[in-house]
């Protein structure tokens, strides 16, 4: 069936027709109608996947879709226009041109955290690029992907776009086929299958994976917003975010001071008692909860520790001091568990920041603006923010992606448009004027070479 389904890509693709921009915006308007009358549904489904809150749903899923969609059905024709570039002087006399290629067939597989939202970017992206696509949503959140699967239904036909549903063995039969190009967001292993799956035949790859996202917060930081900010975005969606703050790396002087506003704003947005907020996701399912739990065996919880295998309920948790060789400072928690741990000199920060791989993102709190702007330069680092946390991913100017371990490529905006487009660079020379000197026999004009060359 999946090869039948992608040999009916491949003939619709020669076809021409994803080629042409008024074909792609027409189904890019008929794709934003659907998803504006189907909120209420998209956000029912992601509320019985995991208690998704309606506010959260619609705040980091349908809302951030829209936006994005509107944007490239707006700027579509710019984006997929040939591009004049200032020709190189060598050429003379020539125009230069940009021009943007779809690859052909997309594969874009992924994940259950943002199940919609990060199904839906990539594919805008591919369609307005004027690729055809295949999507293969997770299959750990069955009631969004059934509904992705059915809205799609109704917007493409099947050799454009089509929903495949499944688990690991339909993951590995796609990634079997020949591509032309690979759209994955998931965990590392999974990057690295996908990696490997693609180098036979040389697909490009975008691989948007997880890591471990450092929160420094030192000793100048507004501790008051500094926890409000923290708490926000490492609890939204129950910390299963793939940007969330992993640890916090807090100067030794502020610890206390933050773990009073750290515990007033988790009492702020929560309640007194975690277990009964309606703003508070649930764990995705009782596997990553087992795996979650087992984190907090031998922890100091400063704050929550309570959880509920019956509900997948993690309380709000903050580990004080765990030993950087525990299990909770290993790999990537993505879950509502935020180890602490306290720092004397940036010799501290480098010594943990530079023991693992380069995080997705990486945040630092602090007032002094020098001194974070010297962080951020100094750690490599997908993408992040100063005095904030997640809130990079809202603008669609910034690229979206990880670096070395954390991802390989990025998206957003234009930059999503680009992901999926061949950039072909063409120069056209025009006849009134053809310079001899670069025509064998080449006696006699190495220096005339030369020459130009320097004045150039
Ligand atoms: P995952 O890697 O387990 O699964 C992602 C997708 O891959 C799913 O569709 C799944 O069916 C498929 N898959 C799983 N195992 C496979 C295998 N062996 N072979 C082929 N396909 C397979 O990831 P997840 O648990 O769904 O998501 C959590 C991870 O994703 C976290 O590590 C998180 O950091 C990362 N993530 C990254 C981003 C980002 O934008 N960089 C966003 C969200 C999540």
């Amino acid at each position: 069936m999946i090869p039948d389904l992608l040999n009916a890509q491949k003939k619709f693709f020669k076809t021409g027709q994803t080629q042409e921009v008024a074909y792609r915006k027409k189904v890019l308007k008929s794709l934003l109608n659907h998803l504006i009358t189907r909120e209420q549904d998209i956000t029912e489904a992601l509320y019985k996947d995991f208690k998704k809150p309606e506010f959260e749903s619609v705040l980091t899923e349908t809302a951030i879709v829209i936006q994005d969609l509107k944007h490239t059905i707006k700027k579509l024709s710019k984006w997929a226009k040939p591009k004049r570039v200032f020709p190189a002087l060598l050429n003379f006399p020539s125009s230069d041109y940009l021009y943007s290629e779809p690859y052909g067939n997309v594969l874009v597989i992924a994940p259950w955290n943002y199940p919609y939202q990060l199904a839906i970017a990539p594919l805008v992206g591919a369609i307005a690029a004027g690729n055809t696509v295949v999507l293969k949503p997770s299959e750990l959140t069955p009631n969004t992907s059934a509904l992705l699967s059915d809205i799609i239904k109704k917007v493409f036909k099947p050799e454009h776009v089509t929903v495949v549903q499944g688990g690991v063995g339909t993951s590995t039969q796609l990634l079997h086929q020949r591509w032309d190009y690979i759209f994955f967001t998931g965990s590392v292993n999974v990057g690295k299958i996908v990696a490997k799956a693609a180098a036979p035949n040389l697909t490009p790859i975008t691989l948007e994976l997880g890591g471990k996202n450092p929160c420094i917060i030192d000793e100048t930081a507004n501790i008051k917003l500094t926890a409000k900010r923290v708490v926000w975005g490492k609890f939204v969606n129950a910390g299963q975010t793939c940007i969330a703050p992993d640890y916090v790396l807090i100067h030794h002087t502020k610890k206390e001071a933050f773990y009073k506003a750290i515990q007033h704003e988790i009492e702020l947005a929560y309640g007194q008692n975690p277990e009964d907020s309606k703003d508070l996701a649930r764990i995705i399912n009782i596997k990553n909860f087992e795996r979650l739990s087992e984190l907090l065996v031998n922890q100091k919880c400063k704050i929550g520790g309570q959880t509920n295998a019956k509900d997948l309920y993690i309380a709000p948790t903050i580990i004080d001091e765990p030993k950087l060789d525990s299990e909770v400072m290993k790999d990537e928690i993505f879950g509502p568990i935020l180890p602490v741990v306290s720092y004397q000199d940036v010799s501290d920060l480098d010594r943990i920041i530079l023991s693992y791989n380069k995080p997705l993102s990486l945040y630092v709190f602090s007032t002094n603006s020098a001194k974070a702007k010297q962080l951020i330069k100094k750690y490599s680092f997908g993408g992040g923010c100063i005095n904030d946390t997640i809130v990079h991913f809202a603008n669609h100017r910034l690229p979206f992606g990880g670096v070395g371990n954390s991802g390989i490529g990025a998206y957003h905006g234009q930059h999503t448009f680009d992901t999926f487009s061949h950039k072909k660079g063409v120069v056209k020379k025009a006849n009134w004027l053809d310079i001899p000197v670069r025509y064998a026999p080449y006696k006699g004009k190495l220096n005339t070479v030369r020459k130009v060359l320097k004045w150039l």
